[in-house]
């Protein structure tokens, strides 16, 4: 459903990715973990369409079409999801206004009417609920002046309102304290369901815990060098990332 076909990416003429190869099926959740500078938030960039992340190869789509010639704005539209590493604060826009805007530019591309208030409101109302929030945080500006375990958590509210088919997680649990880390795993149990994917990328085996994911890879400069189950996890919490440098199985 979700594909990823060698892709190469490159910034500023420098390759990143390299021959990057994922299939992640409905309601699939697939776990990439990797060292620090690996590209993994360089394909999260690439995912979401950001200028400045050339494709030079391959391709990347959602129900067998193609989105690489589409602007960030269509590709959410089709159900991609992307919550960055370093979300972004925007002073002077409410966070109620900028959910309901982003609900109803999906909707329109869709071709479907715009939530109504009420309706709305009951839905953001029993989703601030799931992560946790009081109801000030959906009147204050975006992310202006949260910590950083709210922002991860108003990743989640977004998420939910949102109800992407596919959703790239790019260490949603970083830097999070034992109850926020448990508030944001469940949103993500809430959200995962038979028609939705995720696609998380953690350094910690902690998260995985509470999700259930279905594969595990491993980013090595800008390639899946391993794949395998949660087993996986437990061999690179015990023997680190020079294990695989050294090639052993
Ligand atoms: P990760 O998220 O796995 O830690 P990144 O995708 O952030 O890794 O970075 C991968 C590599 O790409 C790093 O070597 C980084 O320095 C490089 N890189 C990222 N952004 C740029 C940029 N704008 N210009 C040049 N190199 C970049
Ligand atoms: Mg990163």
């Amino acid at each position: 459903m979700f594909k990823i076909k060698n892709l190469e990416v490159s910034i500023n003429n420098k390759k990143i990715i390299k021959d990057f190869n994922i299939e992640v099926n409905p309601g699939e959740l697939h776990v990439i973990m990797g060292p620090n500078g690996s590209g993994k938030s360089t394909l999260t960039h690439t995912i979401a369409g950001k200028d400045d992340y050339i494709v030079e190869k391959g391709d990347i789509s959602l129900n067998n079409k193609s989105i690489i010639d589409l602007d960030p704005e269509e590709r959410a539209g089709k159900g991609i999801f992307v919550s960055f590493q370093y979300p972004i604060s925007l002073p002077g826009v409410n966070n109620i206004y900028f959910l309901k805007e982003a609900v109803n530019s999906i909707r329109k591309y869709r071709g479907e009417k715009e939530i109504s208030s009420v309706e709305f409101m009951k839905k953001i109302k029993s989703k601030i609920k799931d992560v946790d929030f009081d109801e000030s945080f959906i009147n204050r500006a975006v992310n202006d002046g949260f910590s950083g375990g709210e922002k991860k958590r108003n990743e989640i509210l977004q998420l939910l309102m949102m109800e992407p088919e596919i959703a790239i997680l790019d260490e949603t649990d970083s830097g999070l304290d034992i109850d926020a880390l448990r508030t944001v795993a469940e949103g993500i149990n809430t959200f995962r369901n038979s028609k939705r994917s995720i696609i998380l990328i953690t350094h910690y085996q902690r998260i995985l815990d509470y999700l259930k994911p279905d594969k595990i890879h491993i980013l090595m400069d800008g390639s899946i060098v391993r794949t395998g189950d949660i087993n996986l996890v437990n061999t690179l919490e015990e023997k680190g990332y020079k294990w695989i440098d050294k090639g052993e199985n």
